[in-house]
């Protein structure tokens, strides 16, 4: 359920109905809005209590939510949500995060966030801990990996991007990340996703690869039931037959998720054709779908990296694509952030 505050409702009111709702057993998630303030419910099975909820001074009215997930829905909140993260924002523009698939050693990771700086990029996109398909691949340099990307921030002052792989390894990363990077194998690591439900910094959350909308908009709900209202999605390509690119990038996601959930919503044409070649066509079709921004790999010397080098553009690759956005985001009339 869904309550709608009146638009002359005063905090003390709203502060009431949110007691009401804690009192009958539920959780309220007060969602100030532009003209008025909503409060989401969860943790009921019905409608038990519209009734007293109705009665309560400052409420217009108390609807049920159709859609199986509450809090991302823009049923709930019609307002697009944007998360202000280290100096830029995501959501309400177009931001470009980008960087090596994993930190490999201290020089490459603080030379990428230089050049990314200079560029006028805000975040830098690395792994310290990897999830790979092959326990014999190299898996990340781990907390040492962790403290590179601190060195990094320290010296550029760029913000960071970083993969939690689990619930153990949840606190040292949040202690390092500007964002938490839930990757697509993790997608329905509930625990996980719990756990960083209650985190204090935002979480970007990759779609699964055989993940359907309504899946992967359920685990988002996961990551906002503990409060963290901070959640940004990232389609990455899905498994198809298709197999001329490495996965299928599935750009008509953009106006779906749109329509269903206020979330930002950003594009990673990097995993999702796994070739350099395609990714910038893709990034500019990922701009006009109406998404909110990129995730791209970006090595210093895509030949000799430790994992993901054959989908990783090199510098003045990723320089002349960043160029090429600027004009199609104008006549799209989108901000470039
Ligand atoms: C990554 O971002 O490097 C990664 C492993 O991505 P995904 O979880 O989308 O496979
Ligand atoms: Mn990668």
């Amino acid at each position: 359920m869904l309550v709608v505050m009146n638009a002359k409702a005063t905090p003390a009111q709203v502060a009431a109905v949110a007691d009401k709702i804690r009192q009958l057993g539920y959780a309220p998630h007060v969602i100030p809005g532009a003209t008025r303030t909503a409060i989401g419910i969860t943790g009921n099975r019905g409608p038990e209590g519209r009734d007293v909820l109705l009665m309560m001074p400052g409420v217009e009215d108390v609807v049920r939510v159709t859609s199986g997930y509450k809090l991302v829905s823009r049923e709930v909140q019609p307002q697009p949500t944007i998360v202000t993260v280290a100096g830029t924002r995501i959501g309400g523009g177009f931001t470009v995060i980008a960087g090596p698939c994993a930190v490999e050693n201290e020089a490459m990771i603080v030379e990428t966030a230089r050049y990314l700086t200079n560029l006028g990029v805000k975040l830098m996109r690395a792994g310290a801990f990897k999830p790979r398909t092959s326990p014999y691949a190299f898996q990340g340099l781990g907390a040492e990996g962790l403290r590179l990307l601190a060195k990094a921030r320290q010296e550029t002052g760029i913000g960071i991007v970083t993969e939690v792989l689990d619930v153990e390894g949840a606190a040292r990363v949040e202690e390092v990340a500007d964002v938490l990077q839930v990757g697509a194998r993790n997608m329905q690591n509930f625990a996980l996703l719990r756990r960083l439900s209650t985190a204090a910094k935002p979480v970007l959350l990759k779609r699964g690869i055989a993940a359907t909308v309504e899946e992967w908009l359920l685990a988002a709900e996961y990551l906002m039931t503990g409060g963290n209202r901070r959640v940004i999605l990232c389609e990455r390509g899905v498994r198809t037959f298709a197999d001329h690119t490495r996965n299928t990038l599935d750009l008509s996601v953009v106006p779906v998720v749109k329509h269903l959930s206020h979330l930002p919503v950003l594009i990673d044409p990097s995993h999702g054709t796994g070739r350099a070649d395609y990714v910038p066509a893709m990034s500019r079709a990922a701009l006009a779908t109406g998404a909110d921004g990129l995730l791209i790999e970006v090595h210093p010397d895509p030949r000799s990296a430790l994992s993901d080098g054959q989908q990783s553009l090199d510098f003045d690759a990723f320089t002349r694509l960043y160029a090429s956005l600027k004009p199609l985001a104008d006549v799209l009339s989108v901000p470039l952030l």
